[in-house]
């Protein structure tokens, strides 16, 4: 048995011509959904919006002023990450996104999120896109003096394709971190080679960042406020390896850097006893020793 009709297919058009939405058509003329639906689809009609609001408008109610000059999200969140989310119009958008394209009017390149103090803050002036926050911790960096950013990272990864910058400028290689991802979420992923020093030299290299005026940064630990180089079971003073690599030759006596940058490790700055006191006499003759 065919289901009864108990409208029209024209009394249907005629109301989907009208504008009404298909709950609207199938309550009115008693007839199924389903019906409307298909006969819609037929027509190539679009649904009938009934959001008022626009996308931004519909933002702003789920927002809620915070101290700070913050956006506290107010509306729905994904299930784990507590990441605010939106639905507008059957299709889901990034709160922070939408922010975004209020603040710079256009669309963001990669990932949107704010790097205020404010966890999952919305707040327009507070979020940036990947290409915004790269160039703001650049710019960190460069306040920092902390130079050129290194070519190469501990695994060997190219660092001209795969650095990427901390909040506060200093540098790390996007790779490593990936695979280090991958390898925390499926076991049966061997970790990521990490390229053993073979020797003392490289060791050094490893944790050492040239920067600018010749200077080399030290990213490794220290103790007694020396930097230490670790191999092969025993702790080394960076500052003697940098001498010997330098000068090939041992030290004698302390070895130190003779410039003003704390924990410099440049080979060319590293002073032995015998250098300081030839320094001290060479600058005795120039001053004086006791004018
Ligand atoms: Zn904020
Ligand atoms: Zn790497
Ligand atoms: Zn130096």
């Amino acid at each position: 048995m065919p289901t009864p009709l108990n409208a029209t297919n024209s009394d249907i058009i005629a109301m989907l011509r009208d504008g009404h939405s298909n709950l609207r058509i199938s309550r009115e003329l008693r007839c199924d959904k389903t019906r409307v639906a298909r006969l819609r689809i037929e027509l190539g009609l679009s649904n009938v919006v009934l959001q008022p609001l626009t996308l931004e408008q519909k933002w702003a109610t789920k927002t809620r002023p915070v101290e700070g000059g913050h956006l506290e999200w107010v509306g729905e969140r994904a299930k784990t990450s507590g990441t605010p989310v939106m639905r507008y119009k059957e299709v889901g958008y990034s709160p922070a996104a939408v922010a975004f394209r209020m603040k710079h009017g256009r669309e963001p390149q990669g990932y949107v999120r704010a790097e205020c103090d404010f966890k999952h803050c919305v707040a327009p002036d507070h979020v940036n896109d990947e290409a915004g926050r790269q160039q703001a911790r650049l710019a960190r960096r460069a306040e920092r003096g902390m130079g050129a950013l290194p070519t190469v990272c501990v695994s060997g990864h190219d660092m001209t394709e795969h650095a990427r910058l901390e909040p506060d400028g200093t540098a790390y290689c996007g790779l490593c971190k990936l695979l280090d991802k991958q390898a925390k979420r499926d076991p049966s992923i061997p970790r990521p080679h990490r390229q053993r020093p073979t020797s003392l030299e490289e060791a050094l290299r490893i944790h050492a960042e040239p920067v600018d005026g010749g200077h080399v940064r030290w990213l490794g630990g220290t103790s007694h406020s020396t930097p230490r180089v670790w191999f092969n079971g025993t702790t080394y003073s960076a500052y003697r390896i940098a001498f010997r690599v330098q000068h090939g030759r041992d030290p004698e006596g302390q070895v130190r850097p003779s410039c003003d940058m704390p924990l410099c490790v440049a080979g060319a700055h590293m002073e032995d006893r015998p250098m300081r006191q030839r320094t001290n006499s060479l600058y005795d003759a120039i001053f004086g020793a006791a004018s």
